[in-house]
């Protein structure tokens, strides 16, 4: 009964979204998830994340866009700009031929269509609150121990699938290294109530001190995620609501009207994470094990879910999941998505965030190039939207 096909450490979205994505398949799997689940409840502020077209597609492959897409609210727009300069880059989704370039979904929502869909499936076991302390990987299964309220568990699996986030325990129990860029910033995540209406445009403002982004939300409201240096992020989480709305209206600007009301605030310590392989024997690492990336591209959990795509693609063509050859077909797969997506973004980082004059010059130089030189317009916007990145079976 604790021989499984494969198992899947960490039920966070992406080890979610994979549990969903073997719904067909004739594999026995095992979730195992360290968290008890969560108990929110729909609020206005609530958190959001943004999917690109690209997660539009593989979700709505799986069957559960529409239920998500109740709690989206359309990105049908994206305007980016730098404070203090000329130059703008915008782009609109009746260009791609799209309803939407993405949607900001409530996490909430995605949390509780994937759990409801995962408990449908047969082929599913579920062990939550459980945390993996021990794996011994022989020839041809993986033996784990897992905890659950006091109680080690030993389980076997043909394939690990490490979806554990960007501290994996499967990277530590297996030795491998991890290259960490730490940008020396933190994001500071709310909500504010707008003014006036949004229409569906997003705006990334980048600034000396790190970009600002406010993309809409359901209803008059957008997240606003404030990128600030570690030394200044105290301090901005001590303001009052009303200090803390002005000063961001201040970086901002005008151009959705007046911030008339503050949510919750997060803040989150910023970092580059690059597991040092895709793979070890049996092992697989998706998502944030995989690569944790800074939020000034909206990329992370977008690229996360383009590795759950490839991985059931090769996982639906194999005999054996946790196969040598199964594992190589995966990682030449993704290599360059995940390299792509990760230097872009790192490079976004690096670049708006410095203070050099000369650097000044390109970014202005880059936006104008973007706004209207069509084929590097054409490049950025498929890079955006994911598509570049979508294994040909999804
Ligand atoms: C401020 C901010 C804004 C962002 N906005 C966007 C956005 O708009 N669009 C986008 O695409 N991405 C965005 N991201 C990135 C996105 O949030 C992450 O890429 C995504 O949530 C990663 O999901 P994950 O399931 O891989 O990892 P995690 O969410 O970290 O989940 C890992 C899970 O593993 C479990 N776990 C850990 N250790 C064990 C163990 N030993 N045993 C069992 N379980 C274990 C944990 O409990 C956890 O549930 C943003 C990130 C930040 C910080």
């Amino acid at each position: 009964m604790n021989d499984y096909d494969i198992a899947i450490i960490g039920g966070g979205l992406v080890g979610a979204s994979l549990a969903v994505a073997l719904a067909e398949s004739p594999m026995r799997v095992v979730l195992v998830e360290a968290a008890a689940p969560p108990a929110s409840a729909p609020c206005w502020d609530e958190r959001c994340i943004a999917l690109n077209d690209a997660s539009r597609r593989i979700f709505g492959g799986y069957g559960v866009w529409g239920a998500m897409r109740a709690e989206a609210a359309p990105i049908v727009a994206t305007h980016i700009s730098e404070r203090g300069r000329f130059g703008t880059a915008r782009f609109a989704a009746a260009e791609a031929g799209l309803e939407a370039l993405g949607y900001n979904v409530h996490l909430r929502a995605i949390g509780a269509v994937l759990s409801a869909r995962m408990a449908q499936l047969s082929n599913l076991t579920l062990l939550q609150p459980a945390r993996l302390s021990v794996m011994r990987t022989g020839e041809q299964s993986v033996e784990l121990d897992v905890d659950a309220a006091g109680v080690t568990r030993s389980l076997s699996a043909r394939l690990v699938v490490a979806a554990d986030g960007a501290r994996s325990a499967v990277r530590d129990l297996l030795g491998i290294a991890a290259e960490r860029r730490d940008y020396a910033q933190h994001a500071i995540v709310s909500a504010v109530r707008l003014s006036r209406p949004h229409q569906g445009v997003a705006y990334e403002r980048f600034t000396p001190d790190g970009p600002i982004a406010l993309i809409p939300k359901p209803e008059d409201a957008a997240s606003l995620v404030w990128t600030v240096p570690d030394e200044q992020v105290e301090a901005r989480m001590a303001l009052d609501d009303a200090a803390y709305l002005a000063q961001a209206q201040e970086c901002f600007g005008g151009r959705l009207g007046r911030f008339v009301e503050l949510g919750r605030r997060w803040s989150h310590p910023l970092a580059r994470v690059l597991s040092g392989s895709l793979t070890a024997p049996r092992t697989v690492f998706i998502g944030n094990a995989a690569q944790s990336l800074h939020p000034v591209a909206a990329q992370g959990f977008n690229l996360g879910l383009r590795d759950v795509a490839s991985l059931a693609v090769e996982i639906a063509g194999a005999q054996d999941p946790g196969a040598a050859a199964t594992l190589a077909a995966y990682a030449a797969r993704r290599e360059q998505d995940r390299g792509r997506v990760s230097d872009f973004t790192d490079l976004m980082v690096r670049t708006f965030s410095n203070r050099v004059p000369f650097l000044a010059q390109a970014r202005h130089w880059g936006l104008v190039a973007v706004e209207l030189a069509p084929p590097l317009r054409g490049a950025v916007l498929r890079q955006h939207l994911g598509h570049l990145g979508l294994p040909r079976a999804s």
